[in-house]
């Protein structure tokens, strides 16, 4: 990122309207509100600090890639899903205060009430997602030799992601992940899980996710999956993917 982009996304993020990078580190705007308004009619005068979460911006137009993913497809997945699960989430989290701000913090660290779990994993997995994506990436010689570490080859590692995403029965995602060993590993999770949560069949953190909900490709692909997950590997932002590495 060059200075003049670094300022930008400084600013946009300490002003609240998240671009992408921001949101995935922090959670962006919080109120605070006094729990004597619960409705549980708590008389306690203590203050919750509330995160309030807003739909970043992508650092590309809708039409960015239409060989891959169509401008309809793009504008309907972000606008509309993107932003019913945040608006969803928000009304989750007035509901059921939690004490985390981050999204991060909120998936990882609580036994999550269905709104929050779905609606937050919504809204993680989506800023991931737009975040990952460029109308064209290539892989460095160093990310390169660590899937060749990891997997054996980078056709390996495309393969088991692809057929991480496949073999997902209905709605999810397919995941690339670091594990507290730091190894890199594949996994899915059904619906808007996430490997942060402690539901998910094997936890780590995330470095890149593919949505495989029918919403995300259905226009284009129809029931087609594996193109689209074929395709979807060559506009990968490979530079953010390895940044993402802990
Ligand atoms: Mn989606």
């Amino acid at each position: 990122m060059d200075k003049r982009k670094f300022l930008k996304t400084t600013v946009i993020a300490s002003t609240g309207m998240a671009a992408v990078p921001s949101i995935l580190l922090s959670s962006c705007n919080s109120s605070t509100k006094d729990k004597d308004k619960d409705k549980d009619n708590n008389a306690s005068t203590a203050k919750t600090t509330i995160p309030t979460f807003v739909l970043p911006k992508l650092d590309y137009s809708y039409d960015a890639f239409t060989d891959t993913i169509d401008a309809m497809t793009m504008e309907i997945h972000h606008s509309k899903h993107h932003q019913g699960y945040v608006n969803k989430l928000n009304a989750a989290l007035q509901e059921n205060p939690v004490s985390a701000q981050s999204i991060e913090d909120i998936l990882k660290n609580h036994d999550l009430p269905t709104g929050i779990r779905n609606n937050g994993g919504g809204h993680y997995n989506h800023s991931l997602y737009w975040d990952i994506l460029t109308p064209g990436g290539t892989m460095s010689d160093n990310f390169k030799s660590l899937l060749d570490q990891n997997f054996g080859s980078i056709e390996s590692f495309k393969n088991e992601l692809a057929d991480a995403g496949k073999k997902r029965f209905g709605s999810g995602w397919a995941w690339l992940c670091q594990d507290t060993d730091k190894k890199l590993f594949i996994t899915s999770t059904p619906n808007q899980d996430n490997p942060l949560m402690k539901v998910a069949d094997k936890q780590g953190h995330p470095i890149l996710g593919i949505d495989v909900w029918e919403h995300a490709y259905y226009l284009k692909y129809q029931n087609k999956r594996g193109d689209y997950l074929t395709k979807i590997i060559n506009i990968i932002n490979w530079q953010k993917v390895e940044a993402r590495i802990i």
